[in-house]
């Protein structure tokens, strides 16, 4: 099922409004098995389902041939699928990449190991989407040519986050606590995910206000677009969170604890309370 929204203009809607939209939209699109939104380019990733999620036992290399043309930038080797970016504008889109790794790397507090691929392919249904082979330095995005490409870009921001916590904390990144993993990567792509909001905790007040928002130790498999998001958003206050109250030091040392389950990293280990105790303080702190 597809689902095309009407373009919304941001100027017309405040930030609650922006929850209610979301909320809006989890409901639109409870019933459908895999639905893909097209919504307005200004609401950005807050309406996209960022990622597919990644099944138990699904392998995560990717080995399909992909075609395109190659753009070398500084830190990253740009490969665009065909017909998705006017050729006059390649190199500039290209440069646009390259300024959202400079930026998540400088927000992130350390920069790649080494180059980077990103690969930015064809989406038909133009359900925009991204995943990141961290272990092979690629990090791709799905779009089609009628989205502005600026969302690309603001979802690469969030997959080249991964790449950059898979450098800084080496090989166990690859089973770090979900909440950790996704919340790190979203917090990381800061504007590129804020949509002029200052921090995440603007957009997850109103559902924890209201009682709406998700435990955090949730997992997103078989669960609503809308709930994936809503998750995402939470889980990067959350990041947001633990590293402005408890310090980033911490939070690393965290990081490194889990076994990818959401919930699953030693909260009680490193931070002398469990989860649980944790995320009352966060609900509170984000409603203060
Ligand atoms: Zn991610």
């Amino acid at each position: 099922m597809k689902l095309t929204l009407p373009h919304i203009s941001l100027a017309a809607i405040g930030p609650t409004l922006l929850g209610v939209l979301v909320v809006a939209l989890a409901l639109l699109v409870h019933p459908a098995p895999r639905p893909s939104l097209a919504p307005a380019s200004a609401v950005v990733a807050m309406v996209d389902a960022p990622e597919r999620p990644i099944m138990p036992g699904e392998a995560t290399a990717t080995h399909e041939t992909l075609n395109g043309t190659y753009i070398p930038v500084q830190s990253l080797d740009v490969v665009l699928a065909d017909g998705l970016i006017p050729l006059a504008e390649q190199q500039a889109f290209a440069q646009e990449i390259e300024q959202a790794l400079s930026y998540v790397s400088s927000r992130f507090g350390s920069g790649p190991r080494g180059r980077i691929n990103a690969y930015v392919g064809v989406e038909a249904s133009c359900g925009i989407h991204g995943i990141a082979y961290t272990g092979e330095r690629m990090v791709q995005v799905y779009t089609c040519a009628t989205l502005p490409r600026v969302r690309a870009v603001n979802i690469l921001a969030h997959e080249l986050v991964h790449q950059l916590a898979h450098d800084h904390y080496g090989s166990r990144h690859l089973q770090a606590d979900l909440i950790l993993l996704e919340g790190l990567a979203t917090w990381g792509a800061g504007s590129y995910w804020l949509n002029g909001e200052e921090r995440f905790s603007a957009f997850v007040r109103p559902w924890i206000a209201a009682g709406s928002g998700l435990p955090l130790a949730t997992s997103y498999v078989g669960r609503p677009i809308g709930d994936m998001n809503t998750l995402y958003y939470q889980w990067a206050s959350f990041v947001e969170f633990l590293m402005q109250v408890y310090g980033r030091e911490r939070f690393d040392a965290l990081y490194v604890t889990g076994n990818s389950e959401p919930g699953s990293a030693d909260y009680q280990g490193v931070y002398g309370k469990p989860l649980e105790v944790l995320e009352q303080e966060w609900r509170a702190w984000v409603v203060q």
